[in-house]
């Protein structure tokens, strides 16, 4: 890429994702919302998949938006959403499940579950639009995974933070496979982000602000992280930017795991 080609893009008033098409899973709230809206201001096309319809039913009207319903575990979905693309340039993996509690508390069923959401989904989206990359000669794959992985161990993520470690390691498999053939794979681990599933999890816990506090003591910042902050992160890692970026975790957490 020619010395200061960014700087003039931005100059220029063009999108970091001019002419990309994006195919984002769990994009009807939390990072995966954000993510769609910042990829979509960026001038990607973006293909904003979620389980739940009437989540997606705003994002439908944002420019540069269009949504379709995608089940991650369903694997038929996904090849026929994905056969039915022109061409995607950019997959970002979003969509993941917490089962609360240690090894004791899950049973084989949250295990299946947690592995199913979790990991298998980003295997068979990888694997669906891997072969189209290949043939154009290019792409970008993005995951998200979480500092609950291989990163750190948290209390009560026992299933959550084996899956997302595998996560990490289906990550930099396809990097070391696909380096050659310009296709780059990234992992974005964030700490504990305010997202309606987050807000949700603190409610069940049975006192909200007591369960709120607890997330907020283990981030050194003393706050939660907000979408829209990982959501940026996610722009530069499929935009040409990170061009010399692969197989890489990338942390975005307030310090937590520093
Ligand atoms: P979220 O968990 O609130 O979920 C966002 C969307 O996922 C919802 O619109 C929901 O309908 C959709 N979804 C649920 N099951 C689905 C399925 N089977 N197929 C397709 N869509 C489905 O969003 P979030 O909290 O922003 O988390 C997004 C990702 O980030 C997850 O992988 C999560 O593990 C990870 N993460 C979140 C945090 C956090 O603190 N929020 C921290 C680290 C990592």
């Amino acid at each position: 890429m020619p010395r200061g080609f960014i700087s003039k893009i931005q100059e220029a008033g063009v999108g970091r994702l001019e002419g990309k098409t994006a195919l984002i899973t769990a994009a009807g709230a939390g990072i995966g919302r954000a993510s769609t809206i910042a990829f979509a201001r960026e001038n990607a096309r973006v293909i904003a998949t979620d389980i739940d319809q009437a989540a997606l039913q705003d994002l439908a009207d944002t420019a540069n938006v269009e949504t379709h319903l995608l089940d991650v575990t369903d694997s038929a979905a996904i090849a026929e959403l994905v056969d039915g693309q022109q061409g995607l340039d950019i997959l970002f993996n979003v969509a993941g499940w917490v089962h609360h509690g240690t090894i004791e508390d899950c049973s084989r069923e949250d295990w299946d579950k947690s592995l199913l959401i979790n990991l298998t989904s980003m295997y068979q989206m990888a694997r669906a639009v891997l072969p189209g990359m290949v043939r154009r000669g290019s792409g970008v794959i993005l995951n998200m995974s979480s500092v609950a992985s291989s990163v750190t161990g948290a209390p009560n993520r026992f299933a959550y933070g084996a899956t997302k470690a595998g996560v990490i390691g289906l990550t930099k498999a396809i990097a070391a496979d696909y380096v050659g053939q310009n296709i780059r794979c990234n992992v974005i681990c964030p700490g504990t982000v305010d997202s309606p599933s987050l807000q949700g999890r603190m409610r069940a816990q049975g006192h909200y602000e007591k369960a709120r506090q607890a997330f907020v003591a283990r981030q050194p910042m003393g706050r939660l992280g907000r979408p829209e902050e990982i959501a940026e992160l996610a722009v530069y890692l499929v935009s040409e930017e990170s061009a010399f970026t692969t197989g890489a975790v990338h942390v975005v957490d307030g310090g937590w795991t520093n």
